[in-house]
């Protein structure tokens, strides 16, 4: 029943994303990796709402960064101050960072964890000004954990860095003609989420799970609540300082994905890296700033923290476990405990046992070292 189930949905995730014209693998089955030049042209093929209107929710996504350019340009060349650079560096990289963490990647995706009520999933979901549509994050990311450094996988690091870069637009949205089953199928997958779904003949329509015009509407306040509230506290000054940081990071982020897997090598560490199914790697940075440590993600996908050793701070777990104590969040998962019984444990015991042997090897040699003095 069990691998029918997963069978079936494996079988899904094969179709459920829009293929880039280059295909996900060759004729001898492995990955297909295009050229920069196709790459670029699949991704303004791919953005041209003047060609398919269903490609509006990829141009939508880019068009929240080009829009906030002229912010990034104010702020660096009119309202610079170094406190208002400590500002965009700390929204940027931990505010925004571990919001994506919390929201995204966590809940939208992997339901982590469960609010109380809508009115917390909402605050969390509107915490950070809206950078990245959740659809295009959630049913690709499915897809990636199930397919991760294989053929298919949206943000196959041995494609390279543009193959990354470029995958919101080239590799993420999903297919625009699904069946009705499976397009009910996708919208499962977004419901906990909150979003506004699609009935099938406006996803026919429009190619998304998510409406244009709910989506406008959505974004529009978001940014008008967070510009004034910044405009209020700080002026102009802090609101681009702000929203510049935001557009910074959402094109920071999309470099996570290359980043994450070792850029298609394998960088795993022994007694850092314990999941071997793939090449995700626990990274300082990513790791302090958002909580994101992704090899023990990929180990854990359901955890609520990820940040399982001493040294692995997770701020984004935090968020979560303060609304729990609070009682906004009613339950998790958290798989720290399983991971030191099954991982870290292990590993200390039996690097100690070697240590001990090595150091009984050494000994005699040097026994047998002075004894050859001796006699000489
Ligand atoms: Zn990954
Ligand atoms: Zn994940």
């Amino acid at each position: 029943m069990y691998f029918q189930q997963n069978y079936i949905l494996m079988a899904y995730l094969d179709r459920v994303l829009d293929p880039p014209v280059y295909g996900w693998s060759d004729s001898e089955g492995m990955l297909s990796k295009p050229t920069s030049k196709q790459l670029l042209t699949e991704f303004f093929k791919r953005l041209n709402i003047f060609r398919c209107k269903k490609n509006w929710l990829a141009f939508f996504s880019w068009s929240r960064v080009i829009l906030l350019v002229p912010l990034v340009f104010l702020f660096f060349f009119k309202f610079f101050t170094i406190p208002l650079l400590v500002v965009f560096f700390i929204y940027s990289m931990i505010a925004m960072g571990t919001h994506g963490t919390i929201w995204h990647h966590r809940y939208c995706t992997h339901q982590a964890y469960t609010f109380r009520n809508k009115f917390w999933r909402f605050l969390t979901q509107n915490l950070t000004i809206s950078m990245i549509p959740e659809e295009i994050y959630v049913v690709s990311h499915h897809v990636h954990h199930a397919k991760s450094d294989q053929p298919g996988d949206p943000y196959n690091a041995s494609g390279g860095f543009l193959y990354c870069f470029l995958a919101d637009v080239n590799h993420q949205p999903i297919a625009k003609s699904l069946s009705e089953e499976d397009y009910n199928r996708t919208v499962g997958l977004m419901k906990h989420t909150g979003v506004n779904a699609n009935n099938y003949t406006q996803y026919l329509k429009w190619g998304s799970v998510t409406h244009p015009g709910l989506a406008l509407m959505y974004c529009v306040m978001n940014w008008s609540f967070w510009y004034v509230l910044f405009f209020l506290i700080g002026g102009h000054a802090l609101g681009c300082t702000i929203f510049a940081s935001a557009a910074f990071w959402a094109v920071g982020v999309r470099t996570f994905n290359y980043e994450g897997h070792g850029k298609g090598e394998d960088k795993r560490r022994t007694g850092i890296d314990f999941n071997q199914k793939d090449m995700s790697i626990n990274q300082l940075w990513p790791g302090f700033v958002a909580g994101e440590w992704h090899n023990n993600h990929h180990l854990y996908p359901k955890s609520a923290r990820t940040g399982f050793l001493p040294h692995q701070i997770d701020f984004a777990w935090y968020y979560i476990w303060v609304l729990n104590k609070l009682g906004l969040v009613t339950s998790y998962h958290d798989s720290k405990k399983d991971f030191h019984h099954r991982y870290a444990k292990p590993y200390k015991r039996k690097k100690q046992e070697n240590d001990e042997v090595q150091e009984q090897v050494a000994e005699p040699a040097v026994k047998l070292r002075s004894a050859d003095q001796v006699m000489l």
